[in-house]
């Protein structure tokens, strides 16, 4: 067994918890239990645990849950096929019809469209609040309020939400705070020990890291809230399958690794496009002018790979840049180590155009990966150089 992972450090966690070599074989790295079901000792008797059925529990998943809950400092992870999986479960797994819940103003598109669309028509209602403005979630929240449902940085703006402000004002209103960790990874920042109730990820990005699984997974300290999220999750279905875990488990171990490069790239993207004549404003909360700089310098490591900017030209010249870049490669989704390019207001936030959470229509999204600095910043010049 590993020590306690309290006293380990975070790519120690990485690579160990939850990882013990195989007990029978040796295998160093945790087996792709693809199996659906699993052999009982008598009726009723499993060899361990809840392992039953695979859509209850599966090793490989087990072994991710303990690594990812590691991560984050929490008690408990369970895992989800999707981070929409994830989300949709902590929604009904703590909404009840009459139940109000206060989202950020530039909430992730699918989160939006998920309340919005399928939440509200089972009478769950909702507000939506600048997260960077503490007043404003205060006046936000109603007695029958019992959700803050936060990102930070958010998507595409990187706006900077207080974390430790939002779970004290969540408290006394008597709601609990989500928070959605995907962009900054509990390498960057870490929300339960800020006093967050519940992290969420969309493991798609940079916990698998490597553009080839899509995943989900809910951390938290409550074990009342674990159960329900157990019992939900088995009932409703919505679990990775061991393959997915274990693309998302190797993504895992590298996380650091990744995330530091990442928010170098981020850097040197920044300083040029900060300098270049046809960018007229670059969202990063790693600069001093941004107004969430301060908070998200105490709450962060570091301030992460992804980078938007506005085009001087508006939207017909920043969708003719992001057709032009080479390596940034034009697509939806995050996180990888490749560099991407995207189009919020076509792309990824299609859905809330017309919507209290439109984004500009000249705003360009990047997700810097890990390619060589010089390459990516070169790149960018000649998209956006003038022809
Ligand atoms: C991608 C994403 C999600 C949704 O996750 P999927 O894995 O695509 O279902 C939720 N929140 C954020 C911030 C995301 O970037």
């Amino acid at each position: 067994m590993v020590d306690d992972p309290a006293t380990l450090g975070f790519t120690t966690r990485a690579i160990h918890v939850g990882q013990e070599p195989d007990p029978r074989t040796g295998a160093v790295i945790v087996p792709i239990y693809q199996t659906s079901t699993y052999a009982q000792d008598g009726v009723g008797g499993t060899r361990e645990g809840d392992y039953e059925y695979s859509r209850t529990a599966n090793p490989t998943r087990t072994a991710l849950e303990e690594a990812l809950a590691a991560l984050e400092g929490g008690r408990n992870c369970l895992a989800f096929a999707s981070g929409m999986a994830a989300s949709d479960a902590v929604l009904r797994a703590t909404l009840r019809p009459g139940d109000h819940l206060v989202l950020g103003n530039d909430v992730y598109g699918g989160t939006f469209r998920l309340i919005d669309k399928v939440l509200t028509h089972w009478g769950v209602t909702y507000s939506v609040a600048a997260l960077s403005d503490v007043d404003e979630v205060r006046v936000a929240l109603r007695p029958e309020t019992k959700l803050v449902w936060c990102e930070t940085p958010t998507n595409p703006l990187l706006g900077v939400a207080d974390i430790a402000a939002l779970a004290d004002v969540a408290r006394d209103g008597g709601a609990r705070l989500v928070v959605d960790n995907t962009f900054a990874t509990p390498y960057l920042q870490t929300p339960l020990a800020l006093g967050a109730d519940v992290v969420l990820h969309s493991t798609t990005k940079y916990l698998g890291g490597h553009s080839d699984v899509v995943g989900g997974a809910v951390v938290t300290d409550s074990a009342e809230l674990r159960e329900q999220l157990f019992f939900l999750r088995n009932a409703a279905g919505a679990v990775p399958g061991a393959f997915d875990a274990w693309l998302t488990l190797r993504g895992m171990k590298t996380l650091s690794v990744r995330m530091e490069r990442h928010c170098d790239n981020a850097e040197r993207v920044v300083e040029a496009l900060r300098a270049h004549p046809k960018v007229a404003k670059v969202y990063y909360p790693g600069l001093a002018e941004h107004p969430g700089h301060d908070v998200a310098a105490k709450q962060m490591r570091r301030f992460g790979g992804m980078v938007s900017f506005d085009h001087v030209d508006g939207e017909e010249a920043a969708l003719a840049a992001a057709a032009r870049t080479r390596l940034f490669i034009l697509a939806e989704s995050l996180g990888g180590i490749e560099s991407l390019i995207e189009h919020p207001g076509r792309m990824t936030h299609a859905s809330v155009v017309g919507s209290l959470l439109q984004v500009p229509a000249q705003l360009l999204r990047l997700s810097v990966g890990i390619e060589d600095a010089a390459d990516l910043v070169a790149d960018l010049r000649q998209a956006l150089d003038q022809r």
